[in-house]
This record gives C-alpha cells, sequence and structure tokens, in this order.
C-alpha cells in the first residue's frame, strides 16, 4: 500500500489565490507585454496613427502619445502594469521616447521567448540581455554627436523632431522656437555643467484662437481676472503677497449656527463679521502689499475694500500656480494672516491683467527670479490643445536633454540600426547560450525601424534588409525615409535626438524584460488581481477599449 495515496493535500496558499508558476507563469507574463507593447505600436513615428481613448465619463482623448494612451487604458495585468511604468519612467526623466520604451520592451520578451522555447535557461537570457544593455550604451556613446547652446539649427531639429507626428505640423516652426527659448531661458550653468528643472516651465492651455497665437511669457501666467474691477488693471513694481487661506469670516467649511432674535442683533452682527473683514485687508495692506494672491476666497466685503485701497487681488489660483509664483516671486506662501510679514512679500517688476483672446489672463512679469517662464499654447479645440502641449512637453523635455547631456544622436531608426550591428559583432567574442542572448537584443534593437517602416506603409522587410547593407557599408546615420520610402541619411535630413532618449529606452525596456524573465512563479491573494493573472491582456488589450 503506498502511503501517499492516503496523504492529504497540504494548502498552503489561502482559498482563492490564483497562481501560475514555471513556463506557463513566464509565457502569460510576457503574452501580457507584447499585448502592451501591441497596442501603442501603431502610434510609433512620424506616419504613426492617433488613438482616440474614451472614459468612464466619456471624455475623449485623441493622442499619438505613448503613456497617455497607456495610462488612458486602465490597465490591470501585473506584468502589462510592469510594461506600463516603463513609459512612465521614459516619461519622468525625459518625457519623449515612451512608445520606443514599451515596443522595445515588447520586443525583448517577444525574443526571450523563443530562447526558452529552445530551452535556454531564463536566467542566461536575463544575463546576456544584461550585457548587451550594458554593451548598447557605450555603443550609443560612441556614435554620438556633440551639441552645445550655440548650435541653434540643430536645436530647432531636435524640437522639431520631437513633435512630428503629434498634430504640430502646421506651426512647428513657431513651436520649436518658443520651446528652445523657453528651455535656454531657465537652464542654469555651473561651470562646465547646466542644469534644468522642468518645474520652472509651466505650461498654460487656451482653447480659442489658432496655434500659431501660442507664445512664451517672461514669467508666470495665470488663467484668472482680478476679483473687483474697480481695482487697477497694472502694477508696476509689485509687492505680492502669496496667500493659501481665505479671505473670508466664515469659510464654506464652517458650519456654525448662529441664532438671532432681533433685527438689532443681526445689524450688530453683520457689522462685526464686516470689521474682521476689515481688519484682515488692513494687516495684508499694511504689510505693504500691492498684489494679493489668494488660493482660496475672497469675501465680497474684502473685494471692496482692497480696490478702495488700489490693492490687486486674485482668488481661488491652483495650487501649482500658487507654488509657482511664489517661487518667481521670491514670496513666502501664508497660511495665516496673523503670520504676514513685509519680509515675506514677493516681488515682479510688473503686474497685469491682459485681454488674451477671448478672455482675459494675468501676467506676472519681470520677476525676481528671472528663470520661470510660461508658454501659452493656443489652439482651436481642447483636444488640439491638449495634444499640442503633450508635443511642447516632448520638445522641452528634447531639447533639455540635449543640451544638459551635450550629446544627441539621429533618429529614424538609425542608431538601433548602429547598435544591433555592433552588438553582432560583440557576441561574436561570447560563448555559445549568452551569445544566443545578445544577438536575439540586436534583433530586438530593428523593431525600431522595422515599426517605423511598417506605420509608413512600406515593406519592413526590404527596408530591414537596405539598413543593413548601408550600416554595414558605415553610413551611420542610416534611416527610413518615410515619404519616399527608401534609406536616408537620417541626420543629413534633420532627424535628430537627445542621446538620452535611446539610452534611457534601451535601459528601462532591459530592465523590465530581465525582471520579468526572472519571474517563474505569480501568486495573487484573492481579490488582489482583478484580471485571472493565468491569462494575457483579451484581445491584445484592454478588453473594454474603443479600439
Ligand atoms: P516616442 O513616444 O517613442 O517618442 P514617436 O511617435 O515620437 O514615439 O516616434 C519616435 C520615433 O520616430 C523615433 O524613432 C524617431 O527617430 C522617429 N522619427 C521622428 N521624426 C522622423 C522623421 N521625420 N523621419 C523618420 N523617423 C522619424
Ligand atoms: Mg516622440
Amino acid at each position: 500500500m503506498a502511503n501517499n495515496a492516503n496523504m492529504q493535500p497540504i494548502f498552503i496558499l489561502q482559498e482563492g489565490t490564483q497562481r501560475s508558476q514555471g513556463k506557463s507563469a513566464q509565457k502569460t507574463n510576457i503574452a501580457a507585454a507584447k499585448a502592451v507593447a501591441e497596442a501603442v505600436r501603431t502610434t510609433l513615428g512620424p506616419k504613426g496613427m492617433d488613438k482616440m481613448l474614451v472614459d468612464t465619463l466619456g471624455d475623449i482623448t485623441i493622442t499619438n502619445d505613448g503613456v497617455t494612451i497607456l495610462n488612458e487604458m486602465s490597465i490591470d495585468h501585473p506584468s502589462a502594469k510592469m510594461i506600463v511604468e516603463v513609459a512612465k519612467t521614459q516619461e519622468s526623466e525625459v518625457g519623449d521616447g515612451t512608445t520606443t520604451a514599451v515596443i522595445l520592451a515588447g520586443e525583448l520578451l517577444a525574443n526571450a521567448e523563443k530562447l526558452l522555447d529552445s530551452n535556454i535557461h531564463p536566467t542566461v537570457i536575463a544575463r546576456g540581455y544584461r550585457m548587451a544593455a550594458e554593451k548598447s550604451m557605450v555603443i550609443l556613446k560612441n556614435i554620438s554627436e556633440d551639441i552645445s547652446q550655440k548650435d541653434t539649427e540643430l536645436l530647432k531639429k531636435i524640437a522639431i523632431t520631437a513633435m512630428t507626428g503629434k498634430g504640430a505640423e502646421s506651426a512647428k516652426d513657431h513651436l520649436a522656437a518658443i520651446a528652445i527659448k523657453a528651455v535656454k531661458r531657465v537652464i542654469e550653468k555651473d561651470k562646465d555643467s547646466i542644469y534644468y528643472n522642468k518645474d520652472d516651465i509651466k505650461i498654460e492651455k487656451k482653447v480659442g484662437g489658432s496655434i500659431e497665437e501660442s507664445q512664451l511669457i517672461e514669467g508666470i501666467a495665470i488663467d484668472k481676472e482680478r476679483v473687483h474691477s474697480g481695482m487697477p488693471r497694472v502694477v508696476r513694481n509689485a509687492k505680492v503677497a502669496v496667500i493659501d487661506s481665505s479671505i473670508e469670516v466664515k469659510g464654506p467649511e464652517t458650519d456654525a449656527k448662529i441664532q438671532i432674535t432681533s433685527p438689532d442683533q443681526l445689524e450688530s452682527f453683520v457689522m462685526q463679521e464686516e470689521k474682521m473683514i476689515k481688519e484682515m485687508v488692513e494687516r495684508i495692506a499694511a504689510s505693504g502689499a500691492t498684489v494679493v494672491i489668494c488660493q482660496k476666497g475672497i469675501d465680497e466685503i474684502a473685494q471692496h475694500f482692497f480696490a478702495k485701497r488700489g490693492i490687486f487681488a486674485v482668488r481661488r489660483v491652483k495650487r501649482s500656480d500658487i507654488s509657482a509664483i511664489a517661487k518667481a516671486t521670491g514670496a513666502k506662501v501664508i497660511t495665516s494672516l496673523k503670520e504676514l510679514n513685509k519680509e515675506d512679500l514677493g516681488n515682479a517688476g510688473l503686474v497685469e491683467q491682459v485681454r488674451f483672446g477671448e478672455d482675459d489672463m494675468i501676467f506676472i512679469k519681470e520677476c525676481k527670479n528671472p528663470q520661470a517662464v510660461t508658454i501659452i499654447i493656443k489652439g482651436a479645440t481642447n483636444h488640439v490643445v491638449d495634444e499640442i502641449k503633450r508635443a511642447m512637453e516632448d520638445a522641452i523635455g528634447d531639447t533639455a536633454a540635449a543640451l544638459v547631456d551635450g550629446k544627441v544622436v539621429a533618429g529614424a531608426g538609425s542608431p538601433e540600426m548602429e547598435i544591433a550591428r555592433n552588438l553582432r559583432k560583440f557576441a561574436e567574442g561570447l560563448s555559445g547560450r549568452e551569445q544566443l542572448a545578445v544577438l536575439a537584443f540586436a534583433d530586438a534593437m530593428e523593431v525600431i525601424p522595422k515599426t517605423l517602416a511598417e506605420n509608413a506603409g512600406l515593406d519592413p522587410i526590404d527596408i530591414i534588409t537596405e539598413l543593413k547593407a548601408a550600416h554595414d557599408k558605415g553610413m551611420k546615420w542610416g534611416g527610413v525615409d518615410v515619404s519616399t520610402g527608401k534609406i536616408n541619411d537620417a541626420w543629413k535630413k534633420g532627424v535628430v535626438e537627445p542621446m538620452r532618449v535611446k539610452k534611457q529606452a534601451i535601459s528601462s525596456a532591459s530592465e523590465v524584460a530581465e525582471m520579468i524573465l526572472r519571474i517563474d512563479d505569480v501568486i495573487a491573494a484573492a481579490g488582489g488581481a482583478s484580471e485571472d493573472i493565468r491569462r494575457p491582456p483579451a484581445g491584445g488589450m484592454g478588453a473594454d477599449m474603443p479600439f
């Protein structure tokens, strides 16, 4: 009698826990990653298509931007989410290159799958990928070109390349000029290093008018009007008080009950209230403030008193604007009026309310910190300004990354081809299995020119063959000419990108691929994963997506 037959199965996991192990776990994870890459594939490059995303409230987003698409898709599968993280990292590190990073990650895993099928151990593949990724960084650096602030034409090419395919085509020169001017304005130089803080450039959207009317304001622009028409429209040498409490007696938060039994009582109550508000205004005026920027409400009586004193006041200013104004003017954000002192005020040479298109905006210029700038994006509809804003963010991110690192490469698939070629040479010196992994990595690089060609309606196999031949002949920047369907010199064509876009995309794509490859057991607590972890997302993407 075999003992085993009587043995009770042992449950070590809670009831309802989902578990997937070994090959099956790897397969599903890879399938999920590929599905995410597939979802953004058609948007890559100048001929990439857009996607229309409809959220649960019916709001529509039309975009070509990888990270925006993935954010809106509300992806649920755990390893698919890891790929989305790659796009988010790319977005925060550079801004541009999100689609590239995701497509690369998908292809690295797709190629790893083939190696897994021929029984190569995942850790060997992961190790090979690590070696290839490190080598790619060296290759990138070797092939990159130098750039400095003086290279005006080159900077323009970078900004324009960043915006291609994003609905900014019609006004690309104008928008590129704005992006470059803004970046040059805010970067800080210290000896040989250049620093850039993206919070220094504020982007404000304004629906109405044309994209051509978009402009750069040297200072902070806020989409607000002063609270009372009796206030001055223009204040010179402004002393700015930035306040994040309300200038009211009873904020909407308080819920006190007062019993009034006679008309006298009511009158004295009203008078008392008025007195308190007047005191608040007086306290602010006594500090010497001539401009009041308030994050919360300003009572009507206070508005009146401010106007009488010639103080320019704005209420309900967004929190992000409050910090931008405080930073630009050097003001301290005041939480309690009692604390307000002369030293807390900020300075601005000019604060004015100006007519901007259909309505008014407030400009705070000639600030103490001249590094603060605002770009106002104009366009006919909400969808247009949203997409132009995203294009502008990429143009700014790319220009800044190029200047900070001082290194650029051509695009159109040329650096990926060059990396693939050099990796294959590198692989020759390696032994068996690792060599296969490095070669798989090299092949994966080619997915970028391949996808650019596909999206332009070209034959990817022909293009890759021609590109390989061109690069073998020493045409370092040989890339896909999406308009003629031929091979061209992408550098001469003016398709230029910061090296950092490629560096970041390759390193984060390979990191996530390695991480996913090392997983051979997925254990999901009951209710933890709302989607079945044993299945990749349906239909290649969120099943309820409108595309
Ligand atoms: P990402 O989110 O990765 O930035 P994009 O849709 O912006 O995706 O596409 C970027 C790719 O398009 C890069 O490989 C870039 O070199 C390429 N590209 C941009 N402009 C051109 C062009 N004029 N011709 C060919 N390729 C281009
Ligand atoms: Mg891009």
